[in-house]
């Protein structure tokens, strides 16, 4: 993650640089940890890893923080932050006189060049990481036997693990065309100093939505192209024609169940070929998932199928022996609060593996898991602390994704945990619904324009017990909080219903859903 820097400036090498033997090959270099792939999960493992002593490599090919300071989340909630001050603007006109508004791009591209990004240069970064005693190489690491990683023609012997945080790309979708058309991914679209005069987004996914949202309040025209029959298809229905309806009103023209079958470009405009229509737009931006590249990771030299889309894992973020992964590789969703939640096992488990080689206690198996929600625990003498519990030192967590948060942050917001509806009775699970409008409660009546919401609750009867939430509303990621400690924790229904929601607030619109519960 990208934080204000401190100036530290040590331990910075190029790829290259190894000792050569007598036949010109490099000779690996022994240290503690190499960890492949700086991004959010990767310099948070090996920044901490570094802090606690060990010799740790960590090698970026790219900008050291990833895509989520450079080219995802932050970036992007700066666009959304902006757009939504235009659409608050126009909401002026409904509660509180008259306001004229005039977008502006510039400000936007300009606040994520200089403030976000310094123009996409990671100097900081990478001081920040050698300041706390990394050692950085500049290159792409690649697996080279157990225990060894390659990056360029320099070879290092993990003593004590590999981690690999190599994070995911743009999946492009193989359409006629396609291919050789100048498209845009979401890094294009961040990088962006002047609008189009129109767009097409292919994915209504929560990164199609919130960028087509945006781009529509500066004045784009944006037309969203979905193969499934709704946008938004991971969430709940209603969540779903909530953001459409908002995105239509924003003057977002949305398609859905429509496969793209060819694209072409004629020089200034793309189209795209879909059932018998065609839909054009000045560019076009893909944003139909992403896909981690393991072939290019050199698996197989420690016999691990890279055939597979992610990479799998165990609960303690164990790829093999000696090898660990986090982060969006590992496939259990594509977030940096997962990339951070996983570092922390991984920071756990690597410093508890390098203490049992050292001959001390084993810490494996005594992870705590209360109540149904896993311990999440300090490490080795306190020295640590994962995911800052307050459980047992000594015992290392295990990853629990039942209670997973996710927003999408259009206007209104979608906040999301767990289960949704179709998934628990998927499960067979005895499910109960809790529904409540926001616009019917207090707060949504009182906010009015922009007041679009609701909260929907999917409870386990039998348990008696929050499985899964979604919370959709002017503040729907930040309602969401309690949503994620009732269904972590596994609140007793009863407990919740007998609580206090402070008046007039959006969350109360939870006490009305455990009401309607059935
Ligand atoms: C537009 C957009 C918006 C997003 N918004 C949000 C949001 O609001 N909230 C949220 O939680 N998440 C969001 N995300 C997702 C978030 O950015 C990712 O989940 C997060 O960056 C994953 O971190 P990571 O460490 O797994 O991988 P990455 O951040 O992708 O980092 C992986 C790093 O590994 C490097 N690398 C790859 N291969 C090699 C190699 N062989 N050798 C050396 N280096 C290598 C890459 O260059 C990269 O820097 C968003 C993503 C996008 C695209």
């Amino acid at each position: 993650m990208r934080w204000p820097a401190r100036e530290f400036r040590r331990g910075r090498v190029a790829a290259g640089a190894g000792v050569r033997n007598a036949g010109g090959m490099a000779e690996p270099e022994l240290v503690d940890v190499v960890v492949v792939g700086l991004g959010v999960g990767g310099e948070e493992v090996a920044g901490r890893l570094a802090e606690a002593g060990l010799t740790v490599v960590g090698i970026e090919r790219d900008l050291v923080g990833g895509e989520c300071p450079y080219w995802g989340c932050i970036p992007s909630k700066m666009m959304i932050r902006a757009g939504n001050a235009l659409a608050e603007a126009h909401r002026v006109n409904e509660l509180a006189g008259s306001a004229q508004v005039r977008p502006d791009w510039a400000p936007v591209a300009k606040r994520i060049r200089e403030e976000a990004t310094d123009t996409w240069d990671d100097r900081l970064a990478v001081d920040r990481f050698t300041g706390k005693g990394g050692r950085f190489v500049r290159g792409s690491g690649r697996l080279d036997g157990p225990g060894r990683v390659r990056v360029g023609e320099q070879v290092f012997q993990a003593r004590y693990g590999i981690v690999l945080g190599t994070g995911t790309r743009p999946s492009i979708p193989p359409i006629d065309g396609l291919a050789g058309t100048p498209y845009w991914t979401n890094r294009r679209a961040i990088e962006v100093e002047e609008l189009p005069e129109s767009l097409l987004v292919l994915g209504g996914g929560a990164i199609g939505l919130e960028l087509a949202q945006v781009f529509a309040r500066f004045g784009v025209r944006v037309t969203v192209i979905e193969a499934a029959d709704r946008v938004l298809a991971i969430e709940e229905p209603e969540a779903s024609e909530l953001a459409a309806t908002a995105l239509r009103a924003d003057g977002v023209r949305i398609e859905t169940g429509v496969r793209a079958g060819r694209v072409s470009h004629d020089g200034t405009t793309f189209t795209v070929h879909a059932d018998g229509t065609g839909f054009t737009g000045e560019k076009l931006l893909v944003v139909t998932g992403r896909r981690a590249h393991l072939e290019e990771l050199g698996l197989d030299t420690v016999d691990v199928d890279a055939s597979q889309r992610y990479l799998p894992v165990d609960g303690r973020m164990h790829v093999t022996e000696g090898i660990w992964a986090v982060g969006d590789l590992a496939g259990e969703g594509a977030f940096t609060h997962i990339a951070m939640y996983q570092a922390a096992i991984v920071v756990a488990d690597v410093l508890d593996h390098m203490r049992r080689s050292k001959g001390g206690p084993d810490a494996s198996g005594t992870a705590s898991v209360v109540g149904g929600a896993a311990g999440v625990v300090s490490a080795v003498g306190g020295a640590m602390s994962a995911g800052g519990s307050t459980a047992a030192p000594g015992s290392v967590p295990y990853a629990d994704y039942r209670a997973l948060p996710r927003v999408t942050f259009t206007d209104p917001e979608v906040g999301a945990v767990g289960l949704t509806e179709q998934q628990a009775r998927e499960r067979g699970v005895n499910v109960q619904i809790g529904y409540a409008d926001l616009t019917s409660s207090a707060r949504g009546w009182i906010h009015k324009a922009g007041n679009a919401g609701f909260i929907k609750l999917v409870a386990d009867a039998d348990q008696g017990v929050l499985i899964g939430a979604t919370s959709a509303g002017p503040a729907g990621g930040e309602v969401l909080s309690g949503l994620v400690v009732a269904v972590h924790a596994a609140v007793p229904i009863s407990q919740l219903r007998h609580m206090i929601y402070a008046y007039p607030t959006f969350h109360r619109a939870i006490e009305d859903a455990l009401r309607n519960l059935r």
